[in-house]
């Protein structure tokens, strides 16, 4: 890979604050031939230039509260099952129909 300063409007990877991702940013502002601030190409932020690194990831409340979480439904009884299906389906129910018009065809006939 070329070793060349970095010029404004060089395209390079960064860390954006606004995404949270790595992505890639638009050099838009040079100090001591590094960038000093560049603007990411997807939300057209401009912040400092993070040298592309990612920042390490605090435990967050988030964590807490999702191990809390599951800390509490460790502790709660299982859901119930889900109720199995009613025994008469409409099928056996429309079927019973047709029977039962058809027993009382025979019975007209007789
Ligand atoms: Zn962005």
């Amino acid at each position: 890979m070329a070793d060349r300063a970095p010029r404004l409007g060089d395209v390079i990877d960064d860390y954006c604050p606004r995404c949270r991702l790595l992505l890639n940013h638009d050099v838009t502002s040079l100090y001591d031939g590094e960038p000093a601030k560049v603007t990411c190409r997807t939300c057209h932020d401009t912040h400092d230039y993070r040298h592309a690194q990612v920042p390490v990831k605090r435990k967050t409340r988030k964590d807490d509260k999702q191990s809390l979480l599951e800390q509490v439904l460790a502790t709660m009884p299982r859901p119930p099952e889900p109720a199995p299906p009613p025994l008469e389906t409409p099928a056996k129910k429309r079927r019973d129909l047709w029977a039962e018009v058809e027993r009382i065809k025979g019975s007209k006939k007789d």
